[in-house]
């Protein structure tokens, strides 16, 4: 007796990405990719499994990531990476690169982990596109981040705003924290379980509460509190955004909640969307963090699904080229014409194994291709080949030899 195979599936909260999903994450892909390296950036990639203390230590015990979210290998020495940002910093120190010339500018774009329940656009394994600037503390860069991510928008045409704000430094934050612990003192039997957990251990995190918000909005703002120098360097930062025309508000429920984060914090939202689309800040400490010295550092990333699921006016251009073969002969000789053609920057679809002319043309019909490339056994000899416009109906004959040119005159 034969047990029946159990059904393999994709793993809980896994899914596949499959055309023409797939095609628009790298549609995107190719745009941030060329803007990011057009101003500067250089694309670095980092393993897809860390050790899970690089996460515990610089995104912090008191966080969603490493409290919920964390997607542990191994016993728990092992975590699928939940975020980008902690990857490159591990990078740039264990590899050295703050002996090359400073900052270095890095991009990435790879697949991100979160282990909770997956929701609407919470996916458990999702993709996020990055950037990062290691080795300045100039608040320019901050604005270089934001601006990165403004010119992006631009590009796909989704009208974004920045919400920003300052987080302080080591030494200006616990002022800021116990201004904030003594504002909700006396809420602190009325709020979440969450918020009664944050207000002893991340109280900063009290303001970006989606629960608790009415008392949020009349809690003391962070900004008012900073030392004279995250004051100074905030007002570069504000100075820089005015001049560059970018939309943004100062927001005092931005605080990231990660503990590498400090000074500028920032989020970007499209108008009358809850979710955010990404965000990012300064984490000159994060270094601290793994026992090195201080690297002044700002990046920022967003979520690629999240941007896909705004992105509609994304439709990709169809210009692939029909191949259509009569009799066999014709095959072996038809591979050397979609080398040609290929060669020359065009896509095909080939009708191999389709039957009768009438049927291979009505395949390609039904993809709604524009032209088509055909050959038998008299063009074979006479190594040329049929090329039929279905646009204006006409059928012309190129010598094999004249195709690029002509493919590239007929199809613009
Ligand atoms: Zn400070
Ligand atoms: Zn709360």
């Amino acid at each position: 007796m034969q047990r029946k195979n159990k059904k393999i599936q994709t793993a809980k909260g896994m899914h596949d990405i499959l055309p023409p999903e797939s095609e628009r994450i790298l549609a995107f892909f190719d745009i941030a990719k060329e803007l990011a390296q057009n101003f500067g950036f250089n694309y670095i990639e980092t393993p897809i499994i860390e050790e899970a203390d690089l996460f515990i230590r610089t995104v912090g015990k008191e966080t969603d990531i490493v409290n919920k979210e964390m997607f542990y290998l191994q016993g728990k020495k092992y975590v699928l990476r939940p975020e980008g940002t902690a990857p490159v910093v591990r990078a740039y120190i264990e590899n050295g690169l703050f002996t090359l010339p400073q900052p270095q500018r890095f991009f990435y774009f790879g697949k991100m982990f979160r282990k909770e329940k997956p929701q609407k656009l919470r996916f458990r394994e999702h993709h996020q596109f990055g950037i990062e600037i290691l080795g300045s503390e100039d608040p320019f860069y901050d604005v270089f981040i934001i601006n990165f991510f403004s010119e992006l928008f631009k590009k796909i045409k989704l009208n974004v705003t920045f919400f920003v704000n300052s987080i302080g430094c080591s030494s200006c934050r616990n002022k800021i924290k116990d201004k904030i612990k003594l504002f909700y003192k006396s809420y602190v039997s009325n709020l979440c379980e969450d918020c009664k957990r944050r207000y002893k251990l991340n109280p900063l995190r009290l303001l970006d509460c989606k629960k608790d918000v009415e008392i949020a909005k009349s809690a003391p703002e962070i900004v008012d509190f900073l030392c004279d120098d995250c004051k100074e360097h905030f007002e570069n930062v504000l100075d820089y955004l005015d001049e560059s025309k970018i939309s943004y508000q100062i927001q005092n429920n931005i605080v990231r909640g990660l503990d590498y984060y400090n000074r500028t914090v920032f989020e970007i939202f499209v108008e009358n969307e809850e979710l955010a689309l990404g965000g990012g800040g300064r984490y000159d400490d994060l270094s601290l963090f793994l026992g090195k010295k201080k690297i002044g550092g700002v990046g920022g990333a967003v979520g690629v699904e999240r941007i896909l699921s705004l992105w509609q006016n994304y439709k990709k251009e169809e210009n692939a080229i029909g191949i259509v073969t009569i009799g066999f002969q014709a095959r072996n000789y038809m591979l050397k014409v979609i080398n040609e053609v290929v060669n020359n920057g065009f896509r095909v679809i080939d009708a191999f194994g389709k039957g009768s002319l009438k049927q291979q043309l009505d395949y390609i019909n039904s993809l709604k291709l524009k032209y088509c490339l055909l050959a038998g056994e008299v063009e074979v000899k006479e190594e040329k080949v049929i090329f039929k416009n279905f646009e204006n109906g006409i059928q012309e004959e190129i010598y094999l030899k004249f195709l690029s040119k002509e493919l590239k005159r007929k199809i613009k």
